[in-house]
């Protein structure tokens, strides 16, 4: 779980559903501590590179059934990032491996390509401050970004995951799309998959490590709350991405 803990070093604060935050952060600071995870978090710098990667994603439409474009540019950069096994499947999903060492168990790290923008929206970006505004910069291409990053970073770092880590550009989140390419994803990876992650860039800063059984992706595990309530995190502050769109 490194992975995970790279972006709580740098930027985020946890969210809970319960009120002990105190024994929810002990596992974090154990990995703060971690000279790897450290080191890879520092990969990360001021945050401009992930900014820059988020506008270049966000430029390319995506529309829910319409992820094909940005599904290319997606495996085109893991493979650019050394990740093995790049691929896309039926539905559109880019799937990329960062080997672990030991056979651990896997982690699927997630961040949605589709827009809820239609095709011919206007993708143009305005700066205003510190602020940067367009459309589904912030849900997801901020997540997408940090899903690449992340992947540079751990590479950066030479972190020793010990089991594989699966880094997944999902289509298919938005609406219509019904969570297909995320079911798609977990019937693919089945088992192998020991936990998992979602990045979304709307919520900067905050880790939801704990949610209810939601929706349609009600039958995963034991505790109801395998990927809408394992981790929806989001990137950086200083990157300051506001979406126009709505909240997914
Ligand atoms: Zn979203």
């Amino acid at each position: 779980m490194q992975s995970f803990a790279l972006f709580a070093v740098k930027y985020t604060r946890i969210v809970g559903r319960d009120r002990d935050m105190e024994s929810h952060m002990k596992p974090i600071d154990h990995w703060m501590n971690d000279p790897s995870a450290r080191a890879a978090a520092a990969s990360f710098g001021d945050g401009s590179a992930i900014v820059e990667t988020a506008i270049a994603i966000q430029q390319i439409p995506a529309p829910t059934f319409d992820e094909a474009r940005r599904s290319a540019e997606v495996a085109e950069r893991m493979r650019a990032l050394g990740l093995a096994d790049v691929r896309i499947d039926t539905v559109g999903n880019v799937y990329g491996r960062r080997p672990g060492h030991t056979g651990g168990p896997r982690l699927l790290i997630a961040a949605h390509l589709d827009t809820v923008f239609p095709a011919g929206t206007d993708l143009a970006i305005r700066y205003e401050g510190a602020r940067i505004y367009g459309p589904g910069l912030g849900d997801n291409s901020m997540g997408v970004a940090a899903l690449l990053h992340l992947a540079y970073a751990l590479g950066q770092a030479d972190v020793a995951n010990a089991g594989d880590i699966w880094f997944v550009g999902n289509v298919g989140e938005e609406g219509l799309g019904d969570l297909r390419g995320m079911r798609a994803a977990v019937d693919t990876l089945g088992d192998r998959i020991g936990a998992a992650i979602a990045l979304e860039g709307c919520e900067p800063g905050r880790i939801i490590h704990a949610g209810r059984r939601c929706g349609s992706w009600g039958s995963t595990n034991s505790s109801g709350s395998m990927m809408c309530g394992a981790a929806r995190s989001s990137t950086s502050r200083s990157a300051s991405a506001s979406p126009t769109s709505r909240k997914s």
